[in-house]
Order: structure tokens, then C-alpha cells, then sequence
């Protein structure tokens, strides 16, 4: 059965253990600095902000049908039976299509890093596939995330809004986002109040983007991957040399120039690292 997080604003006190929590997992720094920013990035994969009194966090919605999986060429992005969407920086050849197709504004890039990777949440698979709790519901005192069977914790998300009318926004939030998501919200006001994005489609993503991929030559898909590929091992292979200590340029392909072309398309400047999220 997929699992899922619910966050119940009402619940959040803003704490932050959830943060530090995720950080100590993933061996990420954290300290006070990290801690008062308000947005996920590279380094710090959920975040809490504020909003007026309330608090609300931000994560990966590990999508029921990811776009950032729908559009990865090679396949580093995968959607488990688990519910969690996983990454693979094995397979990455650093395009950054996700960071492009995710909804959410979720993929961050490490852009200082030699070795760069895409980071985001992969809602503790490797913990969930044990039969344990995301590290960030086992350190929330009071319930705001809860980690469970996504059914279930829809139902939970339900009854409490039955049982305190008064309390909540009648609405869960990722229900229908999307075509659905793993990560479920309650609140005490409408959504977009606590940062939410309200806009996004009601239908999985990954159907309009092929529908829109359909429509291009596959010239376009082709060149785009096959340059991809080459920028991406130009790049490793260079990097090895140097960790290596072998001359610059060792271990070049045949026809590949130092000057090999970025993806076309893909990013150039980390916009979306230092950008508010949803
Ligand atoms: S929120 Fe974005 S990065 Fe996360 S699974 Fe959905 S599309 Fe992918
Ligand atoms: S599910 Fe795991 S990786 Fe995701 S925010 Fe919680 S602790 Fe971090
Ligand atoms: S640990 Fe729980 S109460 Fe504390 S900030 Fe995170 S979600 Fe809110």
C-alpha cells in the first residue's frame, strides 16, 4: 500500500525538529543559520515557514505521477510502489529537465558543487522500506506530520475535519493536486494563505507533458538527450582526470571538445535555488 505524510498545520508549532531531523538523516549541517531559512534548497531538503501566526512546511509532494520522473531522459527519477519518488545521482546526467517540469519547484542543484547532484526529499525510502518512520514524523512532538498508509491517513485527514468544523479549511490539499500526492495538508485556512500553490492542475502532469512531447520532432528529443550524454561525461571524466592527477583533458571522447555544449534548455543560473517554494 503507498505511504504518505500528512502535515496538519493546526497541529505545527513551528518547532523545526522536523528539519533537524531530516538533516541528521541525509548528513546535512544544521545549525541556526540554516534553520531560519524559510525555503527547501540543496542543504536543506523540508523547511518550515511562516506565515503570519501559522506555520507550514515544504518538502517534496513525491507525486502520486511525478512530471520530474515523466521527463527525466534516463530514468534517475523513479516513482516507487512505496509512494516515495527516488533518486539515482548514478544516472543523472545533470540536464535539470526536473527542476523545469516540477510543479512544486522542489529539485534543487548543488551549483557549487564539483560534483554536482539533484537533492530533494525522497520521503525516507530507505526507512519506509524498513518499516520505519520518516525520520521527520518520528521527531514531530505533536502530530502536525504523520507518517502512514496514504488511505488511511486521507480517512484520518477526513475525520478530523468532521469532528472540528470549526477548526479546519474543509479541504485536503493533494488529494487531487496534480493527480495526487503523497504529501496530504490540513489547515485552518485556505491553502494558498500558507504558501500553497492552489493553481496547479487537477490532472497528473506526466499526461500533459507527453502530450506535448508527442508534438515534437523526435530530432529534438534525440539531440537533446544525445547532447546531454556527452556534456555529462565530458564533464565526469574530466573530473576524474583531475581527482587523478592526470592531464586536463585525458580520457576526452573522440570529437568531444572542452567546450562541449550545455543541455539546451537546461538552466544556467540557480534561479530556482535561492527562489520562495511553494
Ligand atoms: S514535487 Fe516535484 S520533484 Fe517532487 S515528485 Fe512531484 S514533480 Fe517530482
Ligand atoms: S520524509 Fe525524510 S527526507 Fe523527506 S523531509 Fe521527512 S525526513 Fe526529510
Ligand atoms: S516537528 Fe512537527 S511541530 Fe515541529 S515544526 Fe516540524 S511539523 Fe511542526
Amino acid at each position: 500500500m503507498p505511504r504518505a505524510i500528512l502535515y496538519d498545520s493546526t497541529l505545527c508549532i513551528g518547532c523545526k525538529a522536523c528539519e533537524g531531523a531530516c538533516a541528521e538523516r541525509w548528513g546535512l549541517p544544521y545549525d541556526d543559520k540554516i534553520a531560519a531559512e524559510e525555503r527547501i534548497s540543496a542543504h536543506k531538503l523540508t523547511a518550515i515557514e511562516t506565515h503570519g501566526d501559522r506555520f507550514s512546511r515544504r518538502l517534496c509532494m513525491n507525486c502520486v505521477q511525478p512530471a520530474c520522473a515523466s521527463v527525466c531522459p534516463v530514468g534517475a527519477l523513479q516513482k516507487t510502489t512505496l509512494g516515495p519518488v527516488v533518486y539515482d545521482a548514478e544516472k543523472c546526467m545533470g540536464c535539470r529537465y526536473c527542476m523545469q517540469a516540477c510543479p512544486f519547484q522542489v529539485p534543487s542543484y548543488e551549483w557549487s558543487s564539483r560534483l554536482p547532484r539533484m537533492r530533494k526529499c525522497d520521503m525516507c525510502y530507505a526507512r519506509q522500506s524498513q518499516g520505519k518512520l520518516t525520520a521527520c514524523a518520528e521527531a514531530c512532538p505533536t502530530g502536525a506530520t504523520k507518517n502512514g498508509d496514504r488511505d488511511e491517513l486521507i480517512a484520518e485527514a477526513a475525520r478530523r475535519i468532521a469532528q472540528k468544523p470549526g477548526q479546519y479549511y474543509n479541504r485536503i490539499y493533494g488529494l487531487k493536486e496534480v493527480g495526487g500526492t503523497s504529501v496530504l495538508y490540513l489547515s485552518a485556512v485556505p491553502f494558498e494563505q500558507i504558501g500553497l500553490r492552489t493553481h496547479v492542475p487537477q490532472e497528473p502532469l506526466p499526461e500533459t507533458t507527453w502530450r506535448v512531447l508527442e508534438l515534437l520532432p523526435d530530432v529534438v528529443s534525440t539531440g537533446s538527450v544525445l547532447l546531454g550524454g556527452i556534456w555529462w561525461i565530458t564533464n565526469r571524466r574530466e573530473e576524474v582526470a583531475r581527482q587523478e592527477g592526470a592531464p586536463k583533458h585525458a580520457g576526452r571522447p573522440p570529437g568531444a571538445s572542452k567546450n562541449t555544449p550545455r543541455l539546451e534548455g537546461a538552466p544556467s543560473q540557480p534561479a530556482r535555488e535561492e527562489g520562495k517554494h511553494p
